[in-house]
């Protein structure tokens, strides 16, 4: 029998936030990092403002375990807090500035925080809540020209101005890995938004997970020589871990500052962005933008999730020589579980079957152990029909909701994470979201995907953005209701006769079941959205169903 090897005295290493800034920096310090057409600095200029912030931030009485709230756009100084405030032991509070000033004052509270750091833009906001916040002691504000804001709130700096004053370097203590390190609140459409909650050891995991598949796909890969700019905010859910990688691999990094479509572009070009994440909406005005077509997209790879991309946008992007690809996750999974990458015989594809293959949802990342389970948790066939919902285990899903025991019990119920997303998966491995638990609609007592069918819809020339939901009927127990925004100039093209005809034949092709010939059909001027661009079912339940 063998012995197990003698210990050699080696000290424990912990994984924490801290490791992923150290190597990079130290491999190539000269690595650009860059804030819209506002600021360029480097990696070295990077970890020394970290060691600022440290310093600054304890200077207003930030200690280990404290809180500290960000209301910015994405950038620079975004990064910045997403590795001093974890490295100093203390909670990154990623506030979601698009939630309502009432929802954002309770996640302030409910998360404690300490201190909040808050871009000018908005003060509006803080201004209204102010007088209620009990929990904040300082309050820092953050600008793009250095310029104070009126003394409206007794801030204790401008963000610039406390860096410069700051020592340039700080000693960080050591960490536990299994420390919280960040917190966010979810966007839920009614109700109060719940919090979640990632430690070290989760962000550090996911962070090589990630870096590990998108690092070794056949297409839409994310490397070395690469340039990352994210498009999704990096309040939601850490802009899905992704500055974590791209700091990991040192790649050139480039923050947008406010979404706006010709700036975006913009930057893409000028900056030599090849790799972004997005979910379909900003995607679709992205290629949708007045001038997107003259701008060269052909370098550009682009993570798209949060939602499901349809085909006919995957298409789309396909046809501007955007190397796109399907992410999945969600807000209590740090997020990502899976992603659709094709294997290299896939690649030779036609577009069409190129963009099927693109729009699945994907397959587990490493070390994700991801079910598609019947109501006892038995996994269903592998056989790309037979439906159930996803549940997952992974070395960084969240604990629990913060504060919520209930909500926790539910979330974890059976000892998996359940998403509430209901999927079918392939031989090969592939998942594929027909629906949200919440928003399946039955029709005469089957299941009819809702995301399959706005696919079809959204395949239609007049077409410009759908969602179908249930209606409640008499006789069919539920009807689906296809809410269509068209085109401008096709609005005449929308009737219910056109779709139906062009639904009919995919029926006939026996791409959809013959229940959608129930289908209703409702020409709208907009379709309503969630704060971070997802389109809100239970709104348009309320409003039309
Ligand atoms: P959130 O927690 O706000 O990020 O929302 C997570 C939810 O978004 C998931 O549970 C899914 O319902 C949905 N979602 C995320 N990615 C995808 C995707 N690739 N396809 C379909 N739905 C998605």
């Amino acid at each position: 029998m063998s012995q197990p090897t003698p210990r050699s005295g080696a000290t424990p290493y912990a994984l924490t936030i801290r490791r992923i800034l150290e190597h990079p920096v130290a491999d190539d310090p000269g690595q650009e990092i860059v804030y819209r057409d506002l600021r360029r600095h480097t990696y070295a200029d990077l970890r020394e403002r970290v060691h600022r912030l440290a310093d600054a931030l304890t200077a207003l009485g930030v200690k280990p375990g404290d809180t500290v709230g960000v209301m910015d756009h994405d950038s620079h100084r975004y990064l910045e807090a997403f590795f001093a405030v974890p490295m100093m032991g203390a909670v990154l509070h990623t506030i979601n500035v698009r939630l309502s000033p009432e929802q954002i004052l309770f996640s302030i509270e409910h998360a404690e925080d300490d201190v909040l750091l808050v871009h000018a833009d908005f003060l509006p906001i803080l201004e209204a809540i102010r007088g209620r916040i009990d929990v904040v002691k300082r309050f820092v504000v953050l600008s793009d020209d250095g310029a104070r804001p009126p003394a409206t709130v007794p801030f204790a700096g401008e963000y610039e101005a406390l860096l410069a004053a700051a020592p340039a370097r700080f000693d960080f203590p050591d960490v536990d890995e299994d420390a919280r390190a960040t917190t966010f609140y979810t966007t839920g459409t009614t109700g109060l938004p719940k919090g979640v909650s990632f430690t070290h050891r989760q962000l550090v995991l996911h962070t090589l997970s990630v870096a590990t598949v998108l690092g070794s796909a056949h297409h839409a890969s994310f490397r070395r020589g690469d340039v990352y700019m994210p498009i999704t905010p990096m309040f939601h859910v850490h802009a899905w871990g992704l500055p974590y990688v791209a700091t990991l691999l040192g790649v050139k990094q480039v923050y947008p500052g406010r979404y706006a479509p010709d700036a975006l572009l913009a930057l893409i070009q000028r900056e030599g962005v090849t790799f972004s994440h997005c979910v379909p909406t900003i995607l679709h005005m992205l290629l949708r933008a007045s001038g997107a077509e003259r701008a060269d997209l052909t370098r550009w790879k682009v993570l798209v999730g949060g939602a499901a991309l349809s085909r006919p946008l995957a298409r789309l992007a396909l046809e501007r020589g955007v190397d796109v690809v399907t992410g999945y996750g969600m807000s209590e999974t740090c997020p990502v579980l899976t992603v659709a990458f094709l294997d290299p015989e896939d690649l030779a594809a036609d577009l069409d079957r190129q963009a099927e293959l693109r729009t699945r949802t994907g397959r587990a990342l490493p070390l994700v152990d991801l079910r598609v389970a019947d109501e006892h948790l038995g996994e269903v066939a592998r056989d790309g029909r037979s439906t159930g919902e996803i549940v997952v285990r992974a070395p960084w899903l969240t604990d629990g909701y913060v504060k919520d025991a209930r909500a926790t019990e539910k979330l974890w119920a059976g000892g998996v994470l359940h998403t509430g997303d209901v999927a079918w998966r392939d031989a090969r491995g592939f998942v594929k979201i027909t629906d949200r638990l919440k928003d399946v609609i039955k029709v005469g007592g089957e299941w009819l995907s809702s995301l399959e069918l706005e696919d079809v819809v959204a395949a239609h020339p007049a077409v410009a953005e759908v969602a179908v939901i249930g209606r409640p009927d008499d006789k069919w127990g539920e009807r689906p209701l296809a809410l269509v925004v068209a085109r401008p100039g096709a609005e005449a093209r929308v009737t219910p006769r056109e779709l139906h005809h062009h639904v009919h034949a995919y029926v006939q092709k026996g791409l959809l079941p013959k229940q959608v010939a129930v289908l209703e059909v409702k020409r709208v001027e907009a379709i309503d959205k969630t704060s971070v661009g997802k389109v809100n079912k239970r709104a348009l339940r309320e409003k039309h169903g």
